[in-house]
Order: structure tokens, then sequence, then C-alpha cells
């Protein structure tokens, strides 16, 4: 058996001031595989215990099949959990590990040959009868998942079953937990900080910020149409380029986009997409372009809906199967707040401003401290723009594109076999189908919300 869960408006407080989880409303059908998906604290973890039972709800309401079970104690639920620390009886064999549960149901039924079966779907037939300390990592984690399975539970619920494995077993044993939920067809909660295995595995993917559900879609809806700027920069890798801009529309001229040094020219006829930028004019804006979007090109390979323009080669990472060119074209990277755990605020820093960037400059300043003092700035800004020094505080993360020294803004996915020497002015096109354009608070406003350009939805 498996089962739908719907959660209405879930908010969890802890005392006075944490706010872990704001309105949550989720609704999973029998035997889907959902992904929570989110940095450090916002959250995730919070929603699935309370599915579990093993924390209130403040406020909302928590459904199984379409009926309310406040008030259904943890063993009622008929769900299993597996945790991030394996939790295994280290007294026990793994062989008692597994069929623990299934004594505790105590059903007259013979334990054994479902163990065994377990133990068959895991391929870990051979170690029932040592201690979890004598175990590997994924060994135990397999044991724990085979003690989940085990009963037939109507739900899964995992908090970062992987996180404390090596990257190789982790794509193995993801494969695997793919696999063996598909065969059993119950209904998974899956609860991840790392995007990769959010992707692969979720039939839907749930991503979380500040305790506040921000998208829930299929993954390459996820990554092709992320509902504003924060979902846009936590998807991919790399991460997507973001650029501060600005729009220009002369009245007797060709719209624009201003990035500072250089400007992308926007096709006529207008799309409707480029027509709604029209009144963006003069707002500060946010251009989102992911590395594949970009393209090492003279203007006379263009393709229609290509536009030229040229960066100066900063470095190149060779990745083996590609090559990561990080440019600097002029443009100034706009910085998103809260993408990894939650910091402390920033010290208020005196600084020098541009002529006519002071209200930006306040606003910004006023953003940064809410992320800060505030346990839930969820409904609050995204984006921080008019940052003079925006990655001066930010640990680079492998692949991330930004190197903690150099200048570049727009990072490009090129062939490896391409050979570019620091320094050297390169042209580029830029594919204006995959542009983004965020509005300053974050909201995704091109492509325009309605429109999901090649989706089969
Ligand atoms: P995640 O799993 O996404 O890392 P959690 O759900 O564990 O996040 O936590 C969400 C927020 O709630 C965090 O800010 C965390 O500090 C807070 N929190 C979690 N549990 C408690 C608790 N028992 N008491 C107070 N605050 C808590
Ligand atoms: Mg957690």
């Amino acid at each position: 058996m498996t089962r739908a869960i719907s959660l209405r408006n879930v908010t969890k407080t802890y005392g006075r001031n944490v706010r872990a989880v704001d309105r949550f409303t989720l609704d999973i059908a029998p035997g889907e595989f959902v992904v929570l998906l989110g940095p450090s604290g916002c959250g995730k973890s919070t929603v699935l215990r309370m599915i579990a039972g093993l924390e209130d709800i403040t406020e909302g309401e928590l459904l199984l099949d379409g009926e309310r079970v406040d008030g259904v104690a943890p063993g009622e639920r008929d769900m299993a959990m597996v945790f991030q620390n394996f939790a295994l009886y280290p007294r026990m064999t793994n062989r008692d590990n597994i069929s623990f549960p299934l004594r505790m149901e105590k059903s007259s039924e013979d334990p054994r040959p479902r163990v065994e079966a377990t133990a068959r779907m895991l391929g870990i037939e051979d170690i029932l009868d040592r201690y979890p300390s004598q175990l590997s990592g994924g060994e135990r984690q397999r044991v724990a998942m085979g003690r989940a399975v085990s009963r037939r539970p109507s739900c899964f619920l995992m908090d970062e079953p992987l996180s404390n494995l090596d990257a190789k077993l982790r794509n193995h044993l993801r494969a695997e937990i793919s696999r063996l939920t598909r065969e059993l067809g119950v209904t998974t909660v899956y609860v991840t900080h790392d995007q990769a295995e959010a992707m692969s595995l979720g039939d839907r993917v749930a991503i979380m910020r500040g305790g506040v559900l921000q998208q829930v879609s299929r993954p390459r809806d996820v990554y092709a149409v992320p509902a504003n700027i924060f979902v846009a920069t936590f998807i991919g890798t790399p991460r997507i380029n973001l650029l501060e801009a600005t729009v220009h529309a002369p009245l007797d001229g060709r719209m624009s986009i201003d990035l500072r040094r250089q400007r992308l020219p926007l096709p006529e006829p207008l799309s409707p997409d480029h027509q709604l930028l029209r009144i963006q004019q003069g707002r500060r804006i946010v251009v989102g372009l992911r590395s594949e979007a970009v393209r090492i090109a003279t203007p006379a390979e263009a393709r229609p809906g290509e536009v030229p323009i040229s960066g100066l080669v900063e470095h190149m990472e060779y990745q083996g199967h590609e090559a990561l060119v990080h440019f600097n074209t002029g443009s100034r990277p706009a910085v998103v707040a809260d993408l990894e755990s939650p910091r402390p605020a920033p010290a208020p820093r005196r600084r020098r401003r541009a002529p006519g960037a002071g209200v930006l400059s306040r606003w910004m300043e006023s953003a940064g401290a809410r992320a800060g003092s505030d346990p839930a700035p969820a409904m609050g800004p995204v984006v921080a723009v008019d940052d003079p020094d925006p990655f001066a505080r930010e640990t680079p993360a492998p692949g991330a594109g930004r190197p903690a020294t150099g200048t570049s803004d727009l990072v490009v996915r090129t062939s490896p076999d391409v050979q570019l020497r620091p320094g050297a002015q390169v042209p580029l096109l830029v594919d204006l189908a995959h542009l983004y354009v965020f509005d300053v608070e974050g909201r995704r406003i091109c492509p325009a919300p309605s429109v999901l350009p090649g989706l089969d939805v």
C-alpha cells in the first residue's frame, strides 16, 4: 500500500522567534518520489519530521490519503525513516537490525524470508551475520535501508541518507535508491541539500528557502524555468551567470539590455517576452545566462537569436569532458542572498556610494540586515545588487565558477580542446532564447511566468 501526503499551509515555529517552516503547501501523489531541496537550515528536516509525526504542526493541516492525522502517533503512520547517520543498533547483528521492525509488529509471520528477500534486493546477503561496526559506511547505509524496506511501509522518509558517504558510493547508492523505490512503488519524500542528487532522483523537486517553498516542478522544469533567481542559482553547475543590467528602450530605436560596458540588442520584431521588458526601462534588472547560453564564435557565425559581445579571458578550468572559460565582459555580477547556510549579518561597512545608487544601496543594506536578523527572511528580496565587492565574503564552491581573486563575470562552457590564453579578447555569441531576466526582488520576468517555452505541460 502506498499513500498520498498533503500538507496545507503548514507552519512550524519554535519558541516565539524561529519560524522553521512557513505556510508550506504540497500534494504528493501515491507512489511519487518528491525531493525536498534547499540549503542547510531551510526547514527540510522539519517538514519531514512533521510528516513522520515526530514534530507537532504549529498551524495548517497534514493529510494522509485525505484524512487529517493530527494525533496519530508516529508508529501508527506506517512510515519508515532513513537518516543520515545510519542509526543502527550496534549490539545487534545486521540481520537483527533489519528484522527488528518486523519483530516489533508482533505478527505471527516468520520474519526470516522477508529479511532474506530484502537483503537480496540490496545485495547484502553476505554481511547479515556481522555487526554494524564491522561494515563500511555504504554497507551500513544499505542495512539501514533494509530495515526501512523490510516492513513494506506505505511511505519512505529519507533525510540526507547519503550525505555521510564518499562521492563514488553516493552515486552508486543513489541509483540503488532510485531502482528500489520504483520497484516498491512506495511514496517517498527525500531530503537533500545536493542539487545533483535531487535532480537525478526526484519525480518532482520542491525547493525551499528560509522555511518557504519556492517552486515544485519536475527536475527539467526546475532547471529550464526557475521560478525565481534563488532557484535559478541553486540549480545547475557551474552556477548560472548573474549580471546586473538595465533595459535601454529608446522611443525611436532598438531596445537593448545594457550590461554596463556592453549591450545585448534585442532582435526586431520584439518577442512578447522582450516586449514586456519595456516597462523595466530605467530599472535595475538581473540577467541570468547559463554557461551553455553563450558560445565562443564571431559575429559572422551568429544564428538567429544570437547576439555578439566580447570577453577577456581571465582563466580556464579544464574539466576533462569540457572546459569552463571565465571571462571578464565588464559587467557586474549580482549576488543572491542566503544561497548557502544562513550567515550572520555582515558588519555594516562604510562605502562610497556611486552617484545615483543611493536608494539601491540603502535598500540592499536593509535586505542584508533582514537576512541576518529575521529568522524568516523568506518573503524578503532574494537578490542584493550594487555590492561593490560582491564575492569578498563568499567561499567559492568547486565548479561554482567564481574565482576568489579574479574579476570574471561570465563562465562559458566549451570544448576541452579549446586553448585560450589569459588576457585574450574573444568574440562571444549570446543565445537570447536562453536569457533569463529577474527583477530586483529576484522574481523571474523573462521568460514571462505564464510562458513556458518548449515544455510539454
Ligand atoms: P534543514 O533540514 O533544512 O537543514 P531544519 O528543518 O533542521 O533545516 O531547521 C530549520 C530551522 O529550524 C533552522 O533554523 C533550525 O535552527 C531551526 N530548528 C530546527 N529544530 C529546532 C528546535 N528543536 N528548536 C529550535 N529551532 C529549531
Ligand atoms: Mg536537515
